[in-house]
């Protein structure tokens, strides 16, 4: 074992005073779906939203981790638990920073998601599950990947040829086919504001 000899060194300012100054909860949300779905639409417009109302956030984005922090990891499957294990500790430590911490990886198995969350005490992970068919999404394909895809310049791509476990324990459940960016949003506010996440 790697962590025979460290233990954790508690400081004396703690999350709940950092949570007191800054006035809102500390707290993941963690988007979750199919490539295309919208996640990264949703999370970039939550922020703005949450940003001009006073709340300090940060998000967490796939393609920004992996130019740094994951850079060393790739696509097979010991690299993509490893690329999500050190995301939900990045996290993790922004909720202890008393932020408002918008994640949005496809993260795409089940086990892996709930990894995550046990490691969050009650309350302070919120999955969202952004769904959307396969064929809305790939009919979107913002960056064009679902088309690199059919051409097969890329495999073991998620929703195409290796799987997406669409998650049973969402708190928030959003269909993009259904509901526009704006109502997205508004709904994950409508939450946050009901849960007692948000100030006044
Ligand atoms: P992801 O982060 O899940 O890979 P993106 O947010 O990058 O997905 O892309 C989603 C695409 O779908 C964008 O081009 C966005 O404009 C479009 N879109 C259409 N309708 C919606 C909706 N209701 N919610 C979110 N995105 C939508």
């Amino acid at each position: 074992m790697k962590e025979k000899h460290i233990t954790w060194h508690e400081g004396s300012v703690m999350k709940q005073d950092r949570e007191k100054m800054k006035g809102h909860k500390g707290v993941v949300l963690w988007f979750t779906g199919l490539s295309g779905s919208g996640k990264s639409t949703i999370a970039v417009e939550l922020e703005n939203v949450l940003h001009a109302s006073g709340v300090h956030t940060y998000r967490l984005d796939g393609d920004n981790v992996r130019h740094g922090l994951n850079r060393d990891l790739g696509f097979s499957d010991d690299d993509r638990v490893e690329n999500i294990r050190r995301i939900g500790e990045v996290s993790r430590l922004f909720v202890d920073a008393g932020l408002m911490t918008l994640t949005a990886f496809i993260s795409p198995f089940q086990e892996d998601r709930d990894m995550i969350r046990s490691r969050f005490d009650d309350g302070e992970f919120i999955e969202i599950f952004v769904k959307a068919s396969l064929e809305a999404c790939e009919k979107r394909d913002p960056k064009g990947l679902y088309a690199k895809v059919r051409r097969g310049e890329i495999q073991q791509f998620t929703g195409i040829d290796s799987p997406y476990e669409p998650p049973t324990t969402a708190h928030i459940v959003l269909d993009t086919e259904k509901v526009t960016v704006e109502e997205a949003v508004q709904s994950i506010v409508a939450y946050l504001q009901k849960h007692k996440y948000l100030k006044g």
